[in-house]
């Protein structure tokens, strides 16, 4: 008789796992005081005062302001919106090329596309899964003008090097933080060390308003160029006498009052969020350290704070004696796979299929690779990346059973599914 559920046995838990909801009861108070007000969105795209939004979305950027005691924070309506407006205030042209991640979210790979620049992918490191330093400076040209980091699953980068390179090289660096708020790199909040730091706020995300963003930046100048292109830059140049016109074309990012409200809120809720999900982690991180064939990323060291996004695991196949994808499927047979607030099941192999693998690059489908703007060979074959490629394809399973309103009994689950696929892995040979 088979024990595992993938082959007919009883799962250890068919009932759905606790939503992740962040959205109460102040969310609605605060969306309602705008709806009362009849003004959703104060925003003009033209050289006047609300050139910079409304009472709340202005409330909202304070708030983020102070709470990672930057100098400009600036919302955007999506993270993806913030990237592309980094890559046009850093005055990213035809020809340029920036260094990026294979192992992110699209958006952070195809920024520099949107202004004729081109995505150079350096790997990862196979502990942090965020950009490895020795890799990007191994990618850096004469034509190279920015990185383009991302702090990925919450992991911290490797801040430290990365600016030291950027320096080096008088590279811009840019840090995609859609999976870190409030994650810290020795003592100092990620998004600003670099000339631009990017916070998505979607549905996805640690907090949300349902589509958002934030980019933050201590740059007076930077921070102009990313509000003009957030709104109708072209209409501003002139009444400002804007000497550089390099990209100032602008686009409509805005945020809308209704979600500066949620926005203002879901701050707030913010470290406390945060702190439920890493004692969760804790959990996590001692409970599976019974399994030698799971190999956990180390502890922070003190000043880092991971924000753990999700969590990734390590497979071992040689100690396991089993496939990662067996043993991945077997688990999503044992627990239920999705949750309320979620379509996608929560656990996979992997993370995303190498960025440099998909089709716009593999058919490098895109203006800003036409031989008279880019006369240079770039490669997005496979084996570009291979650890990247090996992590995705072989190693890697990432989990979120570690967030908020899991309690420990749901959590005792997962880890009894674990070690039930472990007693009876001769099942999946
Ligand atoms: C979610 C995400 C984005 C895109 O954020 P949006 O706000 O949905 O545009 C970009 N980069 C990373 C790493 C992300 O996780």
């Amino acid at each position: 008789m088979a024990k595992l559920a993938i082959n007919g046995g009883t799962p250890i838990r068919t009932t759905l796992f606790p939503a992740y909801n962040t959205i109460g009861e102040e969310e609605k108070q605060a969306v309602a005081k705008v709806l009362d007000s009849g003004n959703l969105s104060q925003y003009l795209g033209a050289w006047t005062d609300d050139f910079f939004g409304g009472p709340t979305v202005r409330a909202f950027e304070n708030a983020w302001k102070e709470q990672l005691g930057c100098k400009h924070a600036i919302s955007v309506n999506s993270n993806t919106s913030g990237l592309f407006a980094a890559m046009g205030a850093i005055g990213i042209q035809p020809g340029d090329e920036v260094i990026v991640s294979p192992y992110s979210m699209s958006a952070s790979a195809i920024a520099p596309l949107v202004y004729g620049g081109i995505p150079i992918f350096a790997d990862i490191d196979p502990v942090t899964f965020c950009m490895d330093p020795v890799s990007i400076e191994a990618n850096i040209t004469p034509r190279t003008k920015a990185i383009l980091i991302v702090h990925i699953m919450g992991h911290p980068a490797d801040m430290t090097r990365i600016m030291q390179l950027a320096k080096q090289h008088n590279l811009r660096v840019i840090e995609d933080c859609a999976q870190a708020p409030m994650g810290k790199y020795k003592n100092q909040y990620v998004g600003t060390f670099g000339d631009i730091g990017i916070f998505s706020l979607n549905y996805h995300k640690h907090i949300h308003t349902g589509e958002g963003g934030v980019m933050v930046t201590n740059d007076d100048a930077l921070a102009f160029r990313c509000q003009m292109i957030r709104n109708h830059a072209e209409n501003i140049v002139g009444p400002t006498e804007t000497a550089d016109l390099t990209n100032m074309i602008g686009y409509n990012y805005r945020m809308t009052e209704v979600e500066a409200a949620i926005g203002i809120e879901q701050l707030k809720k913010l470290p406390s969020l945060l702190k439920q999900r890493l004692e969760n982690v804790t959990f996590f991180d001692e409970q599976l350290a019974q399994f030698p064939a799971l190999k956990l990323q180390p502890k922070q060291p003190e000043g880092n704070v991971h924000c753990y996004y999700t969590y990734p695991i390590v497979f071992d196949k040689t100690i396991a004696g089993i496939e990662r994808n067996a043993f991945v499927a077997a688990l999503n047979a044992e627990l239920p796979s999705a949750i309320l607030r979620e379509t996608a099941p929560l656990i996979g192999c992997g993370y995303v299929k190498p960025l440099y693998l998909a089709p716009i690059y593999q058919q490098k489908a895109a203006w800003a690779f036409k031989p008279e703007l880019y006369p240079h060979e770039v490669s997005y074959a496979k084996g570009l990346c291979p650890v990247a490629e090996s992590m995705h394809f072989e190693q890697l399973f990432s989990h979120e059973y570690m967030r908020p309103g899991m309690t420990k009994a749901d959590m005792q689950d997962v880890i009894d599914a674990i070690a039930k696929i472990f007693e009876n892995k001769d099942e999946l040979r």
